[in-house]
This record gives C-alpha cells, structure tokens and sequence, in this order.
C-alpha cells in the first residue's frame, strides 16, 4: 500500500472551476492525495472569455510556499499558472532552496479561450529561471512551440523532437509533450530526457470529449506518482493512464446527460 502522499500545487484560480487550482484540487482528491496549495491570481472567467487576472501579491505567494514546505512533508510540487515576472522570480528563489523535490512545470501560458495568461517578459523570466528548477515540464504543442520559439529567438524547427531538444537545452531536466493538440485516433505524450536515447510514448483513444483543465489534472496525477517514489516514465505513464480515466468517465456523464 503507498502512502497518502502530501502535494503543493502553486496555481491560479479559474472562477468557472473548469482549470487551475479547482482542477488540481478535484484531481488530488480522487486519487487520495492531501494538497496544499499557494495562489498565485485569481481570474474571473467562463468558459469562453477571461475578463480579470488579479495577481495574488509576490510576499504572499512566498508565504503561502514557505509555509506549504515548513514541516517537510510534501513529496512533490505541480507549478500552474504564475502569470507575471515577479512571481516567477518569488517562487524560484524559494524552491531552489529544495533541490531534492521533485517539481512538475506545466507552462501555462494562455487560457483555451485565447487570453494569454503570461506575456513575453515573464515568459524570458520563466525560462531562464524555473526550466532548471523542473524535474519535468509538461507544454502542450502550441506551449511547446512558444517556449522553443522564445529561447532559440526565432522561428523553432517543426518537429516536436527538435523544439523538445531545445527546451531540454535551456535547462528543463525532461519534457512530456502532451499529443492533445494533434489528429489522429490516438492521443500520444512522448517523454523527452536529457541524455535519454529515443523518447517514451504514452498513447491513448482519443476520446470524443472537450475537456478543459485537462494539463492541470495530468500534472498533478504525475505528481502523485512522483510523490509516492515512482521514476518519471513510470509518473507519466500513471498520469496518462489516470487522465484517459477522467476522460472515460467525462464521456460517460456526457452521453448520460444527453440521453
Ligand atoms: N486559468 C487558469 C487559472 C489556469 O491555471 C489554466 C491552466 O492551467 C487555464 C486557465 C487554462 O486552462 P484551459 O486551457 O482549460 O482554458
């Protein structure tokens, strides 16, 4: 039997309760994990639109964190949304302090409906000061092709192994490319390591279903894993395994809704 493990998830709060901390909080839960958490903004949106980003102010935020960490007993730490430079800068210099914890980054950058909830700025502070705090980032493709595109300062390569290769070169330990974005009848995340050889793929049905807050519950189901000692590969393939559950389950509810 694992032991229930302790999580920090430092998030922003989506008023719809479809992503961010909401979803973390709904993922953690489900799987028996204890989440504390450090807010970093607080948005006002739909499902359509995002209309207010309050940040949550930075000696707050590095409250929160500090005393999240100050007993020792969270196992492993999910970054969302942290929406401006400021922030960035409070909670690498917080966590750098704690090489040993495993850290899941998953650049949040713009909400589906199109607001961005990170601009060019944090976006350069982002990249120069967590990519070598994480133990894995989690981009999505058009995440993926944003970071790769701000750190080479020009148009990135089209594949997904050479935009990987760069993120891996600006410090990121290991890279999961979410598949979501792509076609096709299966959903692959492919796990890219530094030093590794050829990447690992992680498949699944795609699944009829518009899900949102879908990277938030995946980065904390991996986090789980990593908290309870499992090696990445075997992290992802638990975070891929438990997300195509929740979207099994999503269908369900949808087609009993609907009939
Ligand atoms: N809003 C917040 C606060 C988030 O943390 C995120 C993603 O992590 C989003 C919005 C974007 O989620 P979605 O892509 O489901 O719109």
């Amino acid at each position: 039997m694992k032991t229930r493990p302790v999580l920090l998830a430092i998030a922003g709060s989506d008023s719809s309760g479809g992503a961010g901390i909401a979803a973390d909080i709904r993922a953690a839960h489900d799987l028996g994990a204890t989440l504390r958490f450090a807010l970093t903004a607080v948005t006002a949106q739909s499902d359509r639109q995002v209309t207010f980003i309050h940040p949550v102010p930075p000696a707050i935020v590095r409250e929160q964190i500090r005393l999240s960490l100050g007993d020792g007993a969270v196992g492993a730490v999910k970054i969302g949304m942290l929406g401006s430079a400021a922030t960035v800068e409070t909670v690498a210099d917080l966590l750098v302090r704690y090489p040993d914890l495993p850290i899941v980054l998953d650049p949040v950058m713009a909400s589906s409906s199109g607001r961005r909830l990170l601009d060019d700025v944090a976006t350069a502070v982002f990249i120069e000061r967590m990519l070598p705090l994480a133990s894995l980032l989690t981009p999505n493709l058009p995440e993926l092709e944003i970071l790769a595109a701000a750190i080479a300062g020009a148009a990135p390569p089209a594949s997904i192994a050479e935009q990987a290769d760069i993120v891996l070169a600006a410090g990121a330990k290991a890279v999961l490319v979410k598949g979501g974005h792509e076609q096709g009848d299966r959903a692959v995340d492919r796990l890219f390591q530094v030093g590794g050889d050829a990447p690992n793929h992680f498949g699944s049905p795609r699944l009829p279903v518009a899900m949102r807050g879908t990277g938030c519950m995946l980065s904390t189901a991996i986090c789980v894993a990593l908290a309870q000692g499992d090696s990445l590969a075997a992290s992802c393939r638990r975070g891929k395994i438990q997300m195509t559950a929740w979207f099994e389950r999503a269908v369900e509810k949808a087609s009993r809704d609907g009939g």
